[in-house]
C-alpha cells in the first residue's frame, strides 16, 4: 500500500464507515446535529504536531487515539460528556495509505470505546510534518458547566490519577532513565504515549467541582492557571502529591525527576476545587469510588501557587510548566 489514493477515495474508504447520523456518509458538505432536550453541548479543540506532541514513527493508531483523547481530557473536565468529534487530518510529506489505515482504525476504535460519533473534517497535505486537530463537542445539563474561574479561597484542591507518569515518559522515551526497571520504564512510556482521559470523572465533576482544568502541561503551571482565571492563590503539600510506583522508583534513582514529574506535560488528569458546603459528601463518596481522587492542598487568598514539603519549607521549582509553542523557556 504504497501508492497515494486521492481525499476523495480515503474519506468514502477509511472515516464514512464510522461517519454520524446527520453526516450523510460524508457525502455532503457539512452535517447536521440534533442537541438533546435539556442539554448544553460543550466544545472544544486541540492540536497536536508531528515532533512537538507525537514523535514520527509513533504507532498511526496511538497518535489518532492520541488527537482524540487530549480533547475527552478537556471535555471530562468541565464536566461534559462526550459525543461527537471532528476530524482536520493534515497528512505529513510522508504519508502513505498504510499509515491513513492505521490511523483511522486507532481513531474507530476510540470512537466505539467512548460511543463517540465523527461529524466530518476535513484532509488535506501539510507540506511538512502530520498535525492532527480534532474538535469535540460534548453533552451537560442546562447550568452544569464547570469552568476554571470560580475557585475561591478555603476550597479544596483535589486531582484525580497519579501525577508525572507522561513526563517522565517522555523522558524515558528519549534516554534511558538509568537504572530504572524495564516495567517502570514501560508502564511510563505507555503513560506518555497513551492518555487515559478520565472521562467517567465528568459526573462527579460537574455535581461537585466549583472550579475544574485538566491537567496537560504540568501540575504546577496548570494550576497557576486556575488560580489566574479565579483570582486567587493555592498551597501545595508535596508529600499528598500522587505518584506511581513507576514515578516513585524513578524518583528515588534521581531526585530532580520530582520537578519534572510536577511541570512536565502530558498527564490528562483533572485538577479541581471543592467548596466547603459540598466537603463531606465527597469525601464519602470518593472513599467508595474506582477513581482516584487526592487531595493536595488547598486555594487561599493571594496569588501564585506555593508548595511545601513535610517540614512546611517552602519548594522552588525552575521551571513551571510545559511550554508546547516549540520554546524551552
Ligand atoms: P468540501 O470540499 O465540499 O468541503 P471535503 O471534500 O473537504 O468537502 O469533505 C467532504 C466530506 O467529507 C465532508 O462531509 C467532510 O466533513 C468529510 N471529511 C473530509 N475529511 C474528513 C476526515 N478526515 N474525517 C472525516 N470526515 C472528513
Ligand atoms: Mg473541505
Amino acid at each position: 500500500m504504497n501508492s497515494r489514493p486521492s481525499e476523495f477515495s480515503i474519506i468514502k474508504k477509511y472515516f464514512a464507515p464510522f461517519a454520524s447520523q446527520g453526516a450523510f456518509e460524508f457525502r455532503d458538505d457539512a452535517a447536521e446535529i440534533i442537541p438533546n432536550e435539556g442539554k448544553s453541548l460543550v466544545i472544544t479543540q486541540d492540536a497536536i504536531a508531528e515532533g512537538i506532541h507525537f514523535f514520527s514513527d509513533d504507532p498511526p493508531e496511538l497518535i489518532a487515539k492520541k488527537a482524540l483523547r487530549v480533547n475527552l481530557s478537556d471535555l471530562a473536565a468541565k464536566g461534559a460528556t462526550p459525543k461527537y468529534i471532528s476530524l482536520a487530518l493534515g497528512l505529513g510529506k510522508t504519508w502513505n495509505e498504510q499509515w491513513v489505515a492505521e490511523f483511522a482504525n486507532g481513531l474507530k476504535e476510540d470512537c466505539e470505546a467512548y460511543d463517540i460519533q465523527l461529524t466530518g473534517g476535513d484532509t488535506f497535505g501539510t507540506g511538512a510534518g502530520f498535525v492532527i486537530s480534532i474538535t469535540a463537542l460534548g453533552e451537560v445539563p442546562h447550568d452544569a458547566y464547570v469552568s476554571r474561574l470560580n475557585a475561591k479561597a478555603g476550597d479544596t484542591l483535589f486531582v484525580t490519577g497519579e501525577i508525572g507518569d507522561a513526563a517522565l515518559g517522555l523522558l524515558a522515551h528519549e534516554r534511558q532513565i538509568s537504572g530504572l526497571k524495564n516495567v517502570d520504564n514501560a508502564y511510563l512510556i505507555n503513560r506518555y504515549l497513551l492518555p487515559q482521559p478520565r472521562v467517567k470523572a465528568a459526573e462527579i465533576i460537574r455535581e461537585f467541582a466549583s472550579a475544574s482544568m485538566d491537567i496537560s502541561d504540568g501540575l504546577i503551571g496548570d494550576l497557576e492557571k486556575l488560580c489566574q482565571a479565579s483570582e486567587v492563590g493555592a498551597a501545595l503539600k508535596f508529600q499528598n502529591i500522587p505518584f506511581s510506583q513507576a514515578t516513585q522508583n524513578a524518583i528515588s534513582l534521581e531526585s530532580n525527576l520530582s520537578e519534572i514529574a510536577l511541570t512536565g506535560g502530558d498527564d490528562y488528569e483533572i485538577l479541581f476545587t471543592v467548596a466547603e458546603d459540598k466537603l463531606i459528601k465527597f469525601e464519602d463518596l470518593i472513599s467508595g469510588s474506582k477513581i482516584q481522587f487526592t487531595h493536595i492542598g488547598t486555594i487561599t487568598i493571594g496569588q501564585g501557587v506555593k508548595v511545601f514539603d513535610r517540614d512546611g519549607q517552602l519548594i522552588e521549582f525552575e521551571k513551571s510548566s510545559y511550554d508546547h509553542s516549540g520554546d524551552s523557556s
